[in-house]
């Protein structure tokens, strides 16, 4: 059993100890929250572009840290170091965008009888914010840059695998001169320290990111003092093939196995029209057997390995011995390890290809004509997102307005951009992330009324 008081930090790709961290319990939880509440007076009463000075500051001090984010990335989480660049990376960027946002977040004047008025964005307060270890970096950002630049005080909490890329950001804010105790990461287990920044009374807004089953208790737990919640959950995204789309491109195994498939947009239901069914099969098999799997701090590795021995049986679980599969290369020895699979032997209805398995798992399943294919694309509890692929821009619209998932893409396996709207539909999630509003998520909207008739006589 582990130490509730630490938390042990594995590589895993050698299962060598990185680091250990102190965990937080629910009075340290508290004594951050008090700091915070202090911290975010003053911040919230700093004009706008002071705030947002301080913030591109900040973004500058991460610029001239990115490779070494990246290489502790590299190392707590397994990422190949290209993706792990790409995280740091997006973590400043996300830090000028949001800063642009300090200023630019505007109330309005709505014309009324008698008076003038005006809405203003008040910032909520002290958020908490609680990120998985997926991608430790982006999502620690997402949640915690735009409330920031709102004028909120910020705790974060990181999984309890991946503490140290958000510890660095920490340092390297104060470094950077934003004020003591405006963005604090308080690294712990998600039963006790978790638990406890949702149910302080002084946190005025929650931001998760995780599986469904932990998003719901969080939200239920939130629901008791009415606090606002925006949820990041889980996916089971469709890649939706048409006959006369380009099929190597739509087949391309990295919208499957990029981050080893830990990755909660992963396009694991790949979806083929009939008549090129067996074509897909065909392509598949040559590029998983392409993948190279392996050290991820070696440039030329494409897939690295599982966060952690108990995700790895997770992965095992959905593939059995037996089962009807086509499969790449992994190393053997230490490190958690998984070959790119596709499963192409699973009824639409099997727990693989409706289950999110967070691995470089996909299933391939066959469909008839653009009914069958929408019904096959919503035939999940979850909505995160999709890809679609076709020549027929009329199917394509068709198509894109059937799924009900938040981000879908069209002839691509686009990703995420820090300044389009990021979110699920159905049991993935509640609000958006990222985005021309994500500043807004992290206010209160106050209307105020200013008669002009002056005072009664
Ligand atoms: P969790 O949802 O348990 O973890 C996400 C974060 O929530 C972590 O920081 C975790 O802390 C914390 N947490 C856990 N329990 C609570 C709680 N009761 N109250 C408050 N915070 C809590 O995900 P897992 O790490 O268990 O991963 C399991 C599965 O979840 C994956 O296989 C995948 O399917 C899905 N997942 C989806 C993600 C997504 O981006 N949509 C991201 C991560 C996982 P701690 O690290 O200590 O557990």
């Amino acid at each position: 059993m582990s130490d509730p008081h630490e938390l042990k930090v594995l590589n895993p790709a050698t299962e060598q100890v990185v680091a250990t961290v102190p965990a937080a319990d629910a009075a340290d939880v508290d004594a951050a929250v008090v700091r915070a509440t202090r911290a975010r007076t003053a911040w919230a009463a700093l004009p706008p572009a002071d705030r947002a000075r301080l913030l591109r500051r900040f973004a500058d001090t991460v610029d001239a840290h990115v490779e070494e984010l990246a290489l502790l990335e590299v190392r707590e989480a397994g990422h190949t170091l290209g993706n792990a660049r790409w995280e740091a990376g997006n973590a400043r960027d996300l830090l000028l965008y949001a800063a642009g946002g300090a200023e630019r977040l505007l109330g309005r004047q709505i014309p009324v009888p008698g008076g003038w008025d005006v809405t203003f964005h008040e910032p909520l307060g002290v958020v908490g914010v609680i990120a998985p270890w997926n991608f430790p970096m982006p999502i620690a950002a997402w949640g915690s840059f735009p409330a920031l630049a709102a004028g909120n005080a910020v705790v974060l909490k990181p999984a309890e695998t991946t503490p140290l890329t958000a510890l660095r950001l920490a340092e390297l804010a104060l470094e950077a001169g934003l004020p003591e105790h405006l963005f604090q990461v308080l690294p712990g287990y998600g039963d006790i320290a978790g638990r406890a920044l949702v149910d302080h009374p002084d946190v005025a807004k929650i931001v998760f990111t995780g599986a469904t089953r932990t998003g719901r208790e969080v939200m239920e737990r939130c629901a008791r003092q009415v606090k606002p919640v925006t949820l990041e959950l889980g996916g089971k995204s469709p890649n939706i093939v048409f006959a006369d789309a380009d099929l190597k491109a739509a087949l391309d195994p990295f919208s499957f196995l990029d981050n080893a498939g830990q990755d909660c947009c992963a396009r694991t239901r790949i979806l083929v029209q009939e008549p090129l069914f067996e074509e897909a099969r065909a392509f598949l098999a040559d590029a998983l057997a392409a993948v190279v799997v392996g050290d991820p701090a070696d440039e030329k590795t494409q897939m690295g390995p599982l966060i952690s021995r108990r995700q790895l049986d997770r992965v095992r679980s959905y593939v059995p011995e037996d089962a009807q599969a086509l499969s790449g290369a992994a190393p053997d020895g230490p490190g958690f390890w998984f070959p790119p699979t596709v499963l192409t032997g699973e009824r639409p209805d099997s727990p693989a290809a409706r289950e999110e398995i967070f691995g470089p798992v996909a299933v391939l399943l066959p469909f008839t004509d653009e009914a069958d294919a929408i019904r096959l694309a919503n035939d999940t509890p979850y909505g995160l997102s999709g890809s679609l692929w076709t020549r027929d821009i009329g199917r394509a619209l068709r198509v894109s307005q059937a799924v009900r998932a938040g981000n879908l893409s069209v002839n691509s396996h686009s990703s995420v951009r820090y300044w389009t709207p990021f979110g699920g539909f159905k049991q993935s999630g509640l609000g958006r992330e990222l985005g021309p509003d994500a500043l807004t998520a992290f206010t209160e909207t106050k209307n105020v009324f200013i008669s002009t008739e002056g005072p009664a006589q």
